[in-house]
């Protein structure tokens, strides 16, 4: 991993609109919104894995498809800097300093084309995201007609071939003629995998990619999703609710809570020298097999259940939950602490005033 950054979040919110009801339309109300995402900020080097880690309902899926550009932000800017192969299609009046492109929904068709092959997305749900009246073969073969990779059919099936095997579906004529529903989960996600390989990218973002799985098989989809990774050089974005996988394979985690982050360090200093409250609740709920576990941090009570995204609570958003919570806590945002070079937290505990 470098210190060359393949993308960079700035101020970045995704705000959902919601229905006005009656009563706010009779006393003329602003209708309220879900701030799914509340302006978050982080930077990605090429070649690393950029953990989101939170409960449900935190912002880290939402991220991930602003990141892709499946949904539009509402404010912010995330500026990606694509391969020198894609860079030099590009014109140079788009480009911000020199070699990073705003991504936006405003972009050209043909250059937004370009940037969605560098940025593939791998979901949750293989069984969901893969057309169950499709066999494999034209399900890798779609994004490639779509993209005009391969001129001819025979092109085509060596790159559809080949990336079934870098994803150790093999024999490949062995898969190609099954539909979805007739492999195994691990084999979909593998599928789901070759498909996002397929166009050649250098950013995937992974949205929960072992959590439907069985347990027996997630150690070896992540084993394969680092094994690609060196061999294609690829950087992840990778989004779990489970801070035992993030710990297994990212280099970086940024702990989300309610739309914001509120801790983001390197992988061992989450787990040895945990700061956030809200980290330590996450760490203390990861379920300890041998008692000399690494993650000895234990017995962090939090309080009730994660609040509406559409009434955060003023001041800390976590203040209702934190068993640490002071007056100012109550009353003001806690600001971004520099802890140490690679270490960030937002929580007053270690803000010197
Ligand atoms: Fe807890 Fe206050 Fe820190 Fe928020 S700022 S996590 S309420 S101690």
């Amino acid at each position: 991993m470098g210190n060359e950054v393949i993308l960079r979040v700035m101020g970045l919110k995704k705000y959902f609109p919601l229905r006005r009801t009656l009563k706010e339309i009779l006393m003329f109300k602003k209708g309220r919104s879900v701030k799914a995402v509340d302006g978050i900020d982080f930077d990605i080097h090429r070649g690393e894995v950029f953990c989101l880690v939170g409960e449900s309902g935190c912002g880290k899926t939402t991220t991930g498809r602003l990141v892709t550009r499946l949904i539009p932000p509402t404010s912010g800017r995330m500026l990606f800097k694509p391969s020198p192969q894609t860079l030099k299609h590009l014109p140079k009046e788009i480009l911000v300093d020199g070699e990073y492109v705003e991504l936006s929904s405003k972009l050209p068709k043909n250059i937004s084309r370009l940037l969605r092959r560098e940025i593939q997305i791998i979901f949750q749900d293989p069984f969901g995201s893969l057309n169950p009246r499709m066999k494999v073969y034209d399900i890798l073969k779609e994004p490639l007609i779509i993209h005009g990779i391969g001129s001819t059919e025979d092109e085509r099936r060596k790159l559809i071939f080949k990336a079934l095997e870098e994803v150790k579906l093999t024999p490949p004529e062995e898969f190609t003629g099954r539909f979805p529903h007739m492999l195994s989960g691990g084999q979909r996600q593998r599928v789901a995998i070759a498909r996002a390989l397929l166009l050649g990218p250098s950013l995937i973002v992974a949205d929960e990619p072992v959590s439907m799985l069985d347990v027996s098989i997630r150690a070896e989809i992540l084993q394969l999703m680092i094994d690609l990774k060196e061999k294609r050089g690829l950087t992840y974005i990778f989004i779990t609710h489970d801070l035992a996988v993030a710990s297994y394979i990212c280099n970086r985690i940024a702990v989300m809570y309610l739309g914001k982050i509120v801790e983001v360090a390197p992988t061992d200093e989450i787990i040895n020298k945990t700061l956030h409250p809200y980290t330590k609740a996450l760490l203390a709920a990861v379920p300890e097999p041998d008692p000399s576990n690494r993650f000895k941090i234990r017995e962090v009570p939090i309080k009730g259940e994660v609040p509406s995204a559409v009434v955060i609570p003023p001041g800390c958003r976590f203040h209702p939950r934190c068993p640490y919570a002071m007056d100012v806590c109550r009353r003001e945002e806690p600001p971004s602490i520099e802890y140490s070079p690679h270490h960030k937290v937002s929580c007053w505990l270690y803000a010197r005033r």
